[in-house]
């Protein structure tokens, strides 16, 4: 296990699904988990999750789609720890439409949300990490931001998009001791994968030559490695676990 132990995490959408399992495992490997979301009752109930194991964790309510809620949330948790040397860029949404008929809320809502959040994000909680000489910054991108999906104009291009951002950090910060990667899940049983039909499940499971989901636990065991001291002649990489539905390239 990844030994985090002393360090100040940040993971957005903890309140559910990846972002939750990853404040959980950042939380186990020592680190005190700052964990961000709009959710507060679910927030609360991941923090006592985290401190009924011997965990340090707490609760900040933000909202990544909205610019104050982002500076307002930055300002608090840098004044509550003074820093954040972790940060995980994890909440994302769907807005699912062909191109042809996607209405432009759902292509600003979900760009908004997954790739200008974790930009504003970023932007607020750098400062200290350069200070600190000492960071790393994981975004969660997906599989369908290295291959395309029909459906997913939206989504895919939010998700395509912060593996430019994260590449383009990494050079801007790397002599600053600061790594930023991405991570790109496949196929992995959440809330947001929940809503998928029979149908689409079998259509999935036909693409994944490990011919399973992957997990939550999964992904937040590839956060904790990135975060860690193991991971520190990483960066600008994109880390895909997806059971082999998209081999690397
Ligand atoms: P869920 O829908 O289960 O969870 C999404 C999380 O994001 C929630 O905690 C939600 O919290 C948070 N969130 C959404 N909008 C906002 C917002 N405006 N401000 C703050 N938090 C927000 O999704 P998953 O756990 O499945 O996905 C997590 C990440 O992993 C996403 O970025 C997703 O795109 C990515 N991913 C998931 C895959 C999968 O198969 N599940 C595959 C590839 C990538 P709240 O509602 O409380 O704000």
């Amino acid at each position: 296990m990844a030994n985090l132990q002393g360090r100040i995490a940040l993971v957005t959408g903890a309140s559910q699904g990846i972002g939750r399992a990853c404040a959980l495992e950042l939380a186990r490997a020592g680190a005190t988990v700052v964990l961000a979301a709009r959710n507060e009752a679910k927030l609360a109930e991941a923090v006592a999750e985290i401190e009924a194991a011997g965990g340090q964790a707490a609760a900040f309510a933000l909202d990544v789609s909205n610019e104050e809620s982002i500076k307002a949330g930055a300002k608090a948790v840098l004044e509550r720890f003074g820093k954040v040397e972790i940060l995980v860029n994890n909440a994302g949404i769907t807005r699912d439409g062909l191109m042809m008929s996607m209405k432009r809320a759902d292509w600003d809502d979900v760009l908004g949300t997954n790739l200008t959040g974790a930009f504003l994000l970023t932007q607020a909680l750098l400062r200290p990490m350069l200070k600190n000489r000492w960071g790393r910054i994981i975004n969660i991108s997906s599989v369908v931001g290295r291959t395309g999906q029909a459906g997913q104009v939206n989504y895919a291009a939010s998700k395509a998009g912060l593996i430019g951002l994260t590449r383009s950090i990494a050079r801007e910060v790397a002599s600053r001791g600061i790594t930023v990667n991405a991570v790109a899940p496949g196929y992995i049983e959440t809330p947001m994968t929940a809503v998928l039909d029979e149908k689409q499940r079998t259509a999935m499971m036909a693409q994944i030559p490990l011919g399973r989901a992957g997990t939550d636990a999964e992904i937040a065991q590839s956060v904790a490695f990135l975060a860690s001291d193991a991971a520190g002649y990483i960066t600008g990489h994109v880390l895909d676990v997806n059971g082999g539905m998209f081999m690397g390239g």
